[in-house]
């Protein structure tokens, strides 16, 4: 055939080739070995084989291609799925000619998208080099529930040998501490790749060292230290126990605080205040600024020692502030006193009287009276004071004696009788009436009686001018009249 006509055919043999088989054309299959399987060399490994595109098949025989010199296929083994649709698997060993024929043939239709088939396991030869090795499929043949062939293809599989690392060449290590895990890096010997094996942190070993009992507000506490990193792990006991406010103290106020009592609790520092009392009163100290006087007003100033605190208060006039200036004494006709002057003005009094001085009067007889003749008496104050006076003792008059009968009256005839002054011895005589029939007073003549009534007249007036001499003679010379003490 010409290369001219064959280009001409192609698009109508292509044509021909999809308008004859348009269904079986989305109904082939796909079988694929597993990949991205390891083993080492001298060691197993399985491989799956599905059906990564299935139409539904009813009989399958297939071969496992492979590099003979050092993959030995071991065994295959269905899959659980074929197993339970009561597939029937051989593997056909019989045969010299390799690949051993597999065959599956089931009476229902195997269905399902990329479904596991069966497993072979094959032996890596210990020679077994480092790199992949392929594992195919060959000489595949699909039967449909049709009896007609589906059309198949395949995908190879296989398996990486990887190197039995030998890591016995340590490149670096830190060791485990109490809380941060340990590492070692170790190089395989064989391939150079390293790996990092981590062992895990030791964790602490605490021993306890001490025990902080509860305090008011803080539970108890446990502290632990570790032995081998000296780490320190605190653990709480027991409960707060609470503030004791059992010392109290009474904080007296003053002029500036309030007072208050203060509750400290016995274990700690804390306290609280209550029952606040009110300020007292301020202690002032005074001081006179200005003293007041008998006409100005001073006044006062109020400091407190405790806070300072100042007031200032008038003080009241005083009275005047008299001084003694002079004193008279006290005579006989004056009273004494006391002359005085204020000495901030002046003003004046007189004061402090003091009673008359009586005179101290003495009697000097210069003059007995005698029974006729008056006496007379000086009056002196014996003070000094040159008092004088005198007093007219007046005439005592006689001191006669009883009478005597010198001779004695009969009845015709008068008798005489006497009587003698018994200081001067001045003698009187005195006619005795004659007794008569009767010797009674009452029996006197007219002219008898007459003569008596004259001499007691006589008498009365001689009495009355005595009295008044004397009386002039007392307000005589010095016209002071004598004071009785
Ligand atoms: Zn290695
Ligand atoms: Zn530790
Ligand atoms: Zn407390
Ligand atoms: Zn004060
Ligand atoms: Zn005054
Ligand atoms: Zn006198
Ligand atoms: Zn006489």
């Amino acid at each position: 055939m010409k290369k001219g006509k064959f280009l001409i055919l192609l698009p109508v043999m292509l044509f021909l080739l999809f308008a004859a088989f348009p269904a079986n054309a989305a109904e082939s299959a796909e079988i694929s070995v597993e990949t991205n399987t390891t083993a080492v060399a001298g060691g197993e490994f399985s491989v799956e084989i599905r059906a990564s595109k299935n139409p539904g098949f009813t009989k399958l025989s297939l071969g496992l291609t492979h590099d003979q010199k050092y993959l030995t296929l071991v065994g295959v083994e269905p899959s659980e799925r074929l197993l339970d649709m009561g597939a029937v698997f051989t593997l056909d060993k019989s045969t010299s000619k390799l690949p051993y024929p597999i065959t599956i043939e089931s009476s229902e239709e195997i269905t399902g998208k990329n479904i596991v088939l069966f497993t072979a396991t094959f032996k890596l030869s210990s020679s077994a080099s480092l790199g992949s090795y392929k594992v195919g499929c060959s000489s595949i043949k699909m039967t449909g529930s049709d009896k007609k062939s589906i059309s198949v293809t395949s995908k190879e599989g296989g398996v990486m040998i990887e190197c039995e690392h030998k890591y016995s060449l340590i490149i670096d290590e830190v060791a485990p501490t109490c809380e941060d895990k340990g590492m070692t890096t170790y190089k395989c010997t064989e391939c150079s790749v390293v790996n990092t094996v981590f062992t895990p942190a030791l964790g602490h070993k605490y021993k306890e060292t001490s025990r902080v009992p509860a305090t008011c507000t803080e539970h108890g506490k446990i502290i632990e230290k570790c032995s081998t990193c000296g780490n320190v792990k605190t653990t709480s006991f027991g409960e707060p126990l609470g503030h004791s406010y059992d010392i109290t103290t009474v904080i007296p106020s003053t002029c500036s605080a309030k007072g208050y009592t203060l509750h400290k609790c016995i274990r700690c520092d804390d306290e609280y205040k209550d029952s606040y009392t009110d300020f007292s009163d301020h202690t002032y100290t005074k001081k006179v600024m200005e003293e007041p006087t008998c006409y100005s007003e001073g006044y006062m100033r109020f400091t407190c020692t405790v806070c300072g605190n100042v007031r200032t208060e008038k003080m009241d006039k005083v009275d005047h502030n008299f001084r003694a200036t002079m004193t008279k004494e006290p005579t006989h006709t004056e009273r004494g006193w006391t002359a005085y002057e204020c000495i901030f003005c002046g003003e004046t009094k007189k004061d402090a009287f003091t009673d008359i001085v009586p005179y101290d009067l003495e009697n000097i007889v210069v003059l007995e009276p005698t029974c006729t003749t008056d006496g007379l008496c000086r009056i002196t104050c014996r003070d000094g004071c040159g008092y004088y006076t005198e007093q007219v003792l007046p005439a005592t008059g006689h001191s006669y004696s009883d009478w005597h009968t010198d001779v004695s009256a009969t009845a015709e005839k008068s008798g005489l009788k006497s009587r003698v002054c018994r200081l001067c011895k001045h003698e009187e005589t005195e006619e005795i009436p004659p007794l008569g029939n009767s010797a009674s007073v009452a029996a006197l003549s007219p002219s008898q009686m007459v003569s008596a009534v004259l001499i007691a007249t006589i008498v009365s007036i001689t009495l009355v001018l005595v009295v008044v001499v004397f009386a002039r003679s007392i307000k005589g010379p010095t016209r002071r009249r004598p004071v009785r003490r």
